[in-house]
């Protein structure tokens, strides 16, 4: 035998194990893929398309790569400084149990956590149905007609319903009453949002104080809370008939736990319902994510917020489910849509209906019946201490008057692990949930107790009391009647039924999804494991501080990273989604030209290939969008640019460019172009979706960028969940730093902008994912992933050259982490359209590239660092197939009607079942290659008709039955 020569210590340890997994190419690979490209090395490559003017001056500081499971013990240790109390807190989060099969069949299921926002509706039919189900559960429950799914937080929701209520009714008036009994954090959001439309917020003392305000007239909505934050149950039916006298619309936020037991809103006449559905199964983790809801009445729906999911038909004449008018509008209306939300918490809605499925009407109607009693039961004993209940009626949360015993009860629970409310002056407040248990009742009166009391015991009230709910207020109408909540009680019928949906869909975990724009990478799952941590997830967002150390160091590194792989000097993890990234970043330049005196600088250049949410976004601060040109090339058309910057340099409040652009291209020019922003006293807003080709490479705070939103859903490696949820942290240089948003609610100091999410840390649960990340890749993994993705698209345009040129390119032909494939001249030749391509390709196993954005009639391609040149080839050789197709098509072989691509997708009954009547054969239909015959892609449905489904719009479950 011969003798091995040792190894060194560091190399058997192997502390960048994560980046080989991380990254799907090899070295070898990479040579291979070189070749085709035509470079000689990965970094001759990449110096040539990142221009040099712009490329990082020094690496980014953040510690050296561990391995997985050294990165899982850190940040266990991390995880547990935060203390895991009991929560009586309430105030919109509550205590539930994430039934186990939910827990781990969704939650947990990157068939589910994978899967990307549903706009392709053949693969989607899956997780859009149980969409459905959230949306016809918000509308059971609520009592309203039409329900989307979903909104970002119940707090955005409110402000969403606002802007809602403002667009939709008679009123001209530009004042919004709010009762002063909503939860506080949806009240500062409100103040937010409606500061720069010029909305006057008038919040009442008390919602008993309401009526008054609104017997003033002029304002054109009413806000109320139902059950208030203080556990009142107010009669707010009277307030619906007046709003409607005044031409103004009521907007409630209510409990749907509390709703299976009172009268909703939309049987007393609202206008728009909203709230959260957290304690629908997903656990509090520290305020996020969650799925929040608006409901509203029919004549606004076309009005409506967020995404809205309807019933089609396919081709076959089957009824299939779609993304109904709303989808993209913000691409289609920019800066006349009617809100910028884009990704919004679908995997969160997706297990709120799913816990509504599981347990039915029944079973959720015990629970709050079970609430609602422990909290009769705890107010009677909280009586026979001595104790008086200030609140008028009772779900699950009381407010007690505590006098000077105040701060000695709430000590006591302190010491006892358990957080009650701090209320106004000498009050407590204490929320009961699906948790609660007797010995948490009697747990509570011990705290309440004077020394030497007697205690009350719960097996006194054996038999049961009388719930505090209002006689008048009490439900009497059925809910969730429809079969899917009435059949899948069981757990094996549950686990069948989740899995059923999953395998309609295609996500991440069967196939590259090569969205431009998305960045659908690997989400490992060393990453994904500590989010349910009971450290991470059972952690009220209220609570005190002290108990909230271990997020606090989390936000705290993770900020730190992302500064150094940014450039810029502050940053801020609370907006939940890009588009609330985007929201803020501007509310920010706002805040900053108001305190140098100039306010009235609101003019913002939007170069015409951005992102729908950039205009959608200016609009919602008050900017005025002016839209700049873009060149032959797709580069920001610098001559346009100047004479706007010009025209309007008295008025200029920013610039928001994407970079790399939307184009998928390296601009040379970015830096000239901040410093001719700069000159006439803007400021750069540079849209940070694109920092996938920027990480460790260039940093936008470096070269010219003010302001940028990063979306970790993308490029930090956060699933998307379907559509959610996302973390869109927002960056700034260092003069902006003191105007990040604040959260006065939580005690953080606001200067300028105050809070734009419900929770001060937003979707703080999924924030362990990219700390995760950060954390086992390294400064070098990172920018070695940065560079791989720009190595790996140059691959797909270059293997795909001789059959769909590619649009855009640097002046050397190469592109950035993205490339846009032109189809446009297909139309002419064949009859194909990119469409067609796009469904074409799920015969072929695989989600379609990003479809006609920026570009009508292209397909953007971004293949990400994380698949295997194995797969990227299986990609392209479907392309390749479909462009043989296409050329039959071409040669008249095939009619222009009648051919794989225009009755693509398949489903394999149309391929088995009848006669066959297509000019093509069932195989050449059924496109099964060599490579996916073991594992082949059948879609549930066929072609979706879009168009029947937005003139017959119906977006609630309705049995199969009734569209035979
Ligand atoms: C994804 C994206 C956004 C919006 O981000 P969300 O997280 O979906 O709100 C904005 N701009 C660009 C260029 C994007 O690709």
């Amino acid at each position: 035998m011969l003798m091995q020569s040792a190894k060194p210590l560091g190399e058997l340890e192997n502390p960048s194990e994560f980046l080989a997994r991380h990254i799907g190419i090899d070295g070898q690979d990479e040579v291979h893929m070189l070749g085709v490209i035509g470079s000689t090395s990965r970094r001759e490559l990449v110096d040539g398309i990142v221009p040099r003017s712009i490329a990082r001056k020094s690496a980014m500081a953040i510690p050296s790569p561990v391995t997985e499971a050294a990165a899982l013990r850190q940040l266990k240790a991390i995880a547990s400084k935060n203390k895991v109390f009991k929560s009586f807190i309430g105030q919109g989060y509550y205590g539930t149990y994430t039934p186990g099969v939910i827990l781990r069949n969704i939650l947990e299921n990157p068939a589910w956590y994978t899967a990307y926002t549903p706009y392709q509706a053949e693969i989607s039919q899956g997780r859009m149905e149980a969409l459905i189900n959230f949306q016809t559960m918000v509308c059971d429950l609520t009592g309203m007609p039409i329900a989307n799914a979903s909104m970002l937080d119940e707090a955005t929701a409110a402000a969403e319903a606002m802007t809602l209520a403002r667009r939709s009714v008679k009123s001209k008036s530009n004042v919004f009453i709010v009762a002063g009994d909503c939860h506080p954090q949806t009240i500062e959001v409100i103040q937010t949002r409606a500061r720069p439309l010029g909305i006057e917020v008038k919040v009442s003392t008390a919602a008993v104080t309401v009526p008054q305000l609104m017997a003033q007239g002029n304002y054109f909505g009413v806000l109320a809370q139902y059950p208030a934050t203080t556990g009142s149950i107010h009669d707010l039916r009277p307030l619906a008939g007046q709003a409607h006298i005044d031409g103004a619309a009521l907007c409630v936020a209510a409990d749907l736990l509390a709703l299976t037991l009172l009268t909703p809103p939309g049987e007393w006449d609202a206008d728009i319902v909203l709230g959260n559905t957290q304690r629908f199964g997903m656990p509090m983790g520290n305020g996020g994510p969650h799925a929040a809801y608006l409901a509203c009445r029919d004549e606004f729906k076309r009005s409506l917020p967020g995404r809205l999911v309807g019933v089609s038909v396919d081709v076959h004449g089957n009824p299939t489910y779609r993304l109904a008018l709303q989808t993209r509008e913000q691409h289609i209306r920019r800066e006349k849509a009617t809100s910028n939300i884009c990704t919004a918490q679908v995997l969160p809605a997706v297990i709120a209906s799913m816990y509504a499925v599981y347990h039915g009407p029944q079973g959720l109607k015990r629970i709050a019946e079970r609430v609602a009693t422990y909290t009769a039961i705890f107010v009677r004993g909280l009586q026979e201490l001595g104790y008086e209940i200030t609140n008028a009626g009772a779900f699950d949360s009381v407010t007690v008057k505590t006098g000077d015993a105040t701060d000695l009860i709430a000590g006591r629970a302190r010491s006892a692990g358990a957080n009650l409310r701090f209320r106004l002056k000498n009050h407590l407040g204490v929320s009961l949930d699906e948790t609660t248990s007797r010995s948490d009742i009697e747990l509570l009166w011990s705290f309440f107790a004077a020394d030497g009391q007697t205690l009350p015991v719960v097996s006194a009230f054996e038999r049961g009391v009388e719930s505090l709910i209002p006689a008048d207020l009490r439900r009497s109408s059925p809910f969730l009647s429809h079969p899917v909540f009435n059949t899948h009680h069981s757990e094996t019928g549950m686990l069948r039924y989740i899995r059923m949906l999953s395998d309609k869909d295609l996500a991440l975990d069967r196939s590259m999804i090569p969205l431009g724009s998305c960045t659908m990478k690997l989400n490992a799952t060393s990453e994904m494991i500590p989010i349910t941590w009971p450290e991470f997830a059972n952690i009220h967002p209220f609570a005190p501080a002290d108990q909230l150390r271990g997020y606090a160091e989390l936000d705290q590194q993770l900020r730190d990273w992302l500064c150094q792989a940014t450039g810029y000097a502050g940053i801020s993890l609370q907006p939940n989604a890009g588009s609330q990234g985007e929201y803020a970043g501007l509310l920010i330049i706002k805040a900053f030209h108001e305190a140098q005196g100039q306010g009235h600088r609101n003019i913002c250049l939007i170069p015409s290939s951005a992102h729908g949410t950039n205009p959608a976004s200016a609009q919602m601060v008050g900017m005025t969008v002016v839209v700049t040109a873009c060149d032959a090339q797709g580069n920001v058309d610098m001559a346009d640019l100047k004479a706007k910057c010009e025209q309007h340099s008295e008025k200029l409040a920013c610039v928001m460019i994407t970079y790399p652009s939307t184009h998928g291209v390296f601009e040379t020019h970015v830096k000239e172009l901040c410093q001719m922003v700069h000159a006439h006293g803007g400021r750069v807003y540079v849209d940070g979706a694109n920092m996938n080709a920027l990480v460790g490479v260039a940093a936008p705070g470096e070269f010219g960028g003010d302001v940028s939103h990063l979306n970790l859903h993308k490029t930090f490696c956060i699933p998307h969940g379907g559509g959610g949820p996302g973390v869109g942290p927002v960056c700034v240089v260092a003069d902006l730093v003191p105007y990040l948003p604040g959260h006065a609610t939580a005690g953080l100091p606001v200067n300028g902008v105050g809070a734009i999410s419900a929770a001060p840390l937003g979707n703080a649960a999924v924030l362990p994912i990219s700390w995760m990340y950060c954390r086992m890749m390294g400064p070098e993994g990172l920018q070695q992933a940065t560079e791989v993705a720009i190595l790996s698209a140059n691959y797909i345009s270059a293997r795909l050259k001789d059959h769909y040129p590619t649009l855009y390119a640097s002046e050397n032909g190469h592109v950035a982490h993205e490339c846009i494939l032109d189809l446009r001249p297909l139309k002419e030749t064949s009859g194909v359209t990119a469409e067609d391509v796009a469904k074409r390709l799920i015969d072929y196993g695989f989600h379609a590239p990003t479809l006609s954005f920026p570009v009508a009639g292209t397909l953007m391609v971004e293949p990400t660092e994380s698949e295997t040149l194995d797969e990227l080839d299986r990609f392209i050789d479907a392309m390749i197939a479909i462009r043989q197709e296409i050329r039959r098509i071409e040669q008249g072989e095939w009619p222009q009607d009648d051919n794989p691509l225009k009755a693509a997708p398949h489903t394999a009954a149309s391929l088995l079942k009848g006669e066959w009547k297509h000019a093509y054969t069932r195989d050449v239909g059924a496109a099964i290659l060599s490579t996916t015959q073991h594992a082949k892609y059948w879609p549930p449905v066929g072609r979706v008709d879009n168009v029947y489904g937005d003139r017959n719009l119906f977006c609630s479950c309705v049995p199969m039955s009734d569209y035979a």
